[in-house]
C-alpha cells in the first residue's frame, strides 16, 4: 500500500521518526504547532501552525491524501492528540500515538504527584517561604501568579507572555540539560523544591537526578490520560516499524 504520512510533532521523537521515514523513503508531511520561535525543524517537507480543530485536520487529510496518522507530540499536547483521534476515527485512517515513557521515581527521590498544575500551585502555596524552580512552561505561570509568598525560577524556551509570579528570576533556555548544571543552578539560587510535568524522556531529566543529589523535593505533574482505545507505541523504532507494516499491507 502506498503511505503517506501526516506526522505530528514538536518533539525529538517526532525528528528523529521524520529522518528514519525519509531515510526509507515514505512520503510524509511534518506538522508544528509554531508555538516557540526558531524551533528544531525536521528534515523533509514541514507545515507549521494550527489545522484549525478536528474538522480543520480532516480538511488537510483529504486535501494532501494523507493515508495515515503519527501522533508524535508531547505527552502534555492534549487537545491536538484529543483532534487527531477524533479527526482520524471520522477519515477512516490509522492512527498511532508516540508516547514517550514517563519518568520514575527511583531512591533518594522525594515526590509528590498532582494530577494538574492547579494543584501543583496549591501544593507549593502550603510551603514555607522559599526558592521554586518552576520548569513547566510559560502558559502554566498563571497558576502561580496569586503567590507571593515564594521567589520563583522560571526556566522557558520563549519570554511569558501571560500572568507570571510576582517574584520571578526569568531564564531563557532549552534544553539537553546536563546533571553538573543542573546542580550549580540550583545550588546557586538555593532552590528548595522544583515543579516539573511529567514529560519523559532524557533530554529534560536531569533536574531530576540534581534534585535526588540534592534532597530537593520535586511536585511532579502528572500526565493527561489518553483518549481510550488508542493504539500507542513509546519507542522511534516501534513507530517506524507501525509505518513499514502498513506499507507492506
Ligand atoms: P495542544 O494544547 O495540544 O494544542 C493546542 C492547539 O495547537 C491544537 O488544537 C492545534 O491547533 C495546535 N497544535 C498543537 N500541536 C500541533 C502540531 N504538531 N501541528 C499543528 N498544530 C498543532 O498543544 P500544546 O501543548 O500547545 O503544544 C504545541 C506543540 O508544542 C505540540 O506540537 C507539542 O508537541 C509541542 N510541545 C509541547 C509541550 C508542552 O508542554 N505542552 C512541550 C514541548 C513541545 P488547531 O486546533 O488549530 O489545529
Amino acid at each position: 500500500m502506498h503511505v503517506r504520512v501526516l506526522l505530528l510533532g514538536g518533539t525529538a521523537e517526532a525528528r528523529a521518526l521524520a529522518a528514519t521515514l525519509t531515510e526509507r523513503r515514505v512520503e510524509l508531511i511534518s506538522s508544528l504547532a509554531g508555538r516557540v520561535t526558531n524551533p528544531a525543524m525536521p528534515v523533509g517537507q514541514t507545515r507549521i501552525g494550527g489545522f484549525g480543530g478536528a474538522s480543520g485536520l480532516e480538511t488537510f487529510l483529504v486535501d494532501e491524501s494523507i493515508s495515515a496518522i503519527v501522533d508524535a507530540t508531547h505527552p502534555f499536547a492534549e487537545s491536538i492528540t484529543s483532534n487527531a483521534c477524533l479527526a482520524a476515527s471520522r477519515s477512516g485512517l490509522p492512527l498511532l500515538v508516540l508516547r514517550r515513557p514517563g519518568w520514575i521515581e527511583q531512591p533518594g527521590d522525594q515526590w509528590t504527584r498532582v494530577p494538574d498544575i492547579t494543584t501543583a500551585a496549591r501544593v507549593v502555596a502550603a510551603t514555607a517561604p522559599a526558592t521554586i524552580f518552576l520548569t513547566t512552561g510559560r502558559r502554566d505561570l498563571g497558576a502561580f501568579s496569586d503567590d507571593d509568598d515564594h521567589h520563583y525560577l522560571v526556566r522557558t524556551v520563549d519570554p511569558p507572555t501571560g500572568a507570571v509570579p510576582p517574584k520571578m528570576t526569568l531564564l531563557l533556555d532549552r534544553g539537553p540539560y546536563v546533571v553538573d548544571a543542573e546542580r550549580a543552578l540550583m545550588t546557586n539560587h538555593k532552590v528548595r523544591t522544583l515543579v516539573t510535568k511529567d514529560s519523559g524522556g532524557p533530554l529534560t531529566e536531569a533536574k531530576l537526578s540534581a534534585a535526588r543529589e540534592l534532597g530537593v523535593p520535586v511536585v511532579m505533574v502528572d500526565r493527561p490520560a489518553l483518549p481510550a482505545d488508542v493504539r500507542t507505541v513509546a519507542t522511534v523504532p516501534a513507530a517506524l516499524d507501525w509505518v513499514i507494516q502498513l506499507s507492506a499491507g
